[in-house]
């Protein structure tokens, strides 16, 4: 515990499944809450490493978030665990990361263990350090809760082959959109060698082998994340790359860490990024996964950011829909999917509805399907009419 403890004594960046990204707005953001929550449940400086997972088939569970070693050999411009930083570092032994991780599911605390490490003798030494908890997780203690292993830069095929027999989500992280950046972020790292190529092995894996030997027996997701706003990036390199990914190499879900500058480190003066431009950024990447828009359909000023005080959606619909409102008797999936206030489920709903052979007539109707009918109104029509504004208390 007190290992943990030292692990968190920086906040690491990574942010990964904890919580739901983008669902809440910057100020209503649930994170803190549910840590001091779980804080108080465990009463034990651990609590840092504790995290609200959201699993790929829906529901949650408390995470244990940590680090087989905060020693690490590379000197990445903005992190706290950089080698020529001077901290106290921690490491945990295979066998005693896997203790830890019991006592604490044993205890009700956690229910799934996310698992990264600092990089020491390498990429493949520390990815084999993973895979020996993870290895001893599985066979020796018989878990089969959720996790989560993170591949190292210059780890091996062959040992994401092995993380795939075992996790229920492996990512990587590529800290920048490209090479350009990634040089000024992370000099030590390889951006098509050591960070893009896991992801072509992960879909030729994919397309050439079959999932029953893979653990439950299902292709783990796979998931990156981004550093935002360290070295000038734009919204429109992040989204690129994002897309790429989705479309391509079939990533489940990019993740946007506002950078935060970090005492003794190269980039300590840069200033912190707006929460906005995280909260906007992953509305844009939901939109291009779950949404089916192009990049190219999505605004961005003219320094190639997305307006941070607009919706991109709701842009969307300005331009496209506000002149030429969507009938919602009539549209079909992927026309509903462009009213804002209408998501996924809505639609489902919506589109379940008018199969029974309802017609709707009003926009009571919408918010009884779940559909956020004042934020539609503007872009719809009902039963051929133009919906009355009137507020949603009545
Ligand atoms: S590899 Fe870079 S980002 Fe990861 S722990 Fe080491 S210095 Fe930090």
């Amino acid at each position: 515990m007190e290992k943990l403890r030292l692990l968190n004594d920086f906040p690491s960046d990574e942010v990964d499944e904890c919580d739901r990204p983008g669902i809440s707005e910057p100020a209503g953001c649930m994170r803190s809450a549910w840590r001091r929550e779980a804080a108080e449940s465990i009463k034990d400086p651990a609590r840092q490493s504790i995290h609200r997972a959201i699993l790929p088939g829906g529901g949650n569970i408390p995470l244990l978030k940590t680090m087989q070693t905060s020693i690490c050999e590379n000197n990445c411009r903005y992190c706290g665990y950089r080698s020529e930083r001077d901290i106290r570092r921690v490491t945990f032994s295979p066998d005693e990361m896997v203790r830890t991780f019991l006592a604490l599911q044993r205890a009700g605390v956690v229910k799934g263990l996310f698992l990264s490490s600092g990089v020491i003798n390498g990429g493949t030494f520390t990815q084999d350090r993973i895979l020996a908890t993870a290895e001893l997780l599985r066979k020796r203690y018989h878990f089969q809760g959720y996790l989560h292993l993170k591949l190292m830069p210059g780890s091996q095929r062959a040992q994401l082959e092995q993380a795939i027999l075992l996790a229920d989500r492996v990512s990587i992280n590529l800290e920048s959109p490209n090479a350009a950046r990634l040089a000024q972020l992370a000099p030590q790292k390889k951006f098509e060698l050591e960070l893009l190529l896991p992801f072509q092995w992960m879909n030729e894996i994919q397309q050439t082998q079959d999932a029953t030997h893979a653990w439950r027996g299902r292709w783990p997701s796979m998931t990156t994340q981004f550093v935002v706003g360290g070295v000038g990036e734009s919204d429109l390199e992040l989204l690129q790359t994002t897309f790429l990914l989705t479309r391509q190499y079939r990533l489940s879900r990019a993740y946007f860490s506002g950078f935060k500058p970090v005492t003794g480190t190269p980039l300590e003066g840069v200033p912190q990024l707006d929460p906005w431009r995280e909260y906007r950024l992953y509305q844009a990447s939901y939109l291009m996964k779950d949404y089916g828009y192009d990049l190219e359909e999505l605004s961005f000023d003219q320094h190639h950011n997305l307006p941070s005080d607009h919706d991109p959606k709701v842009l969307w619909a300005e331009q496209h829909l506000a002149n030429h409102p969507i009938e919602v008797n009539q549209a079909d999936r992927r026309e509903l999917l462009r009213i804002p206030g209408i998501g996924p489920k809505g639609v489902e709903s919506l589109l379940r509805e008018r199969a029974r052979g309802s017609l709707l007539t009003e926009p009571g109707q919408l918010r009884k399907l779940g559909i956020q009918a004042e934020r539609a109104m503007p872009y719809i029509l009902i039963n051929g009419r133009r919906p009355d504004r009137q507020p949603a208390l009545f």
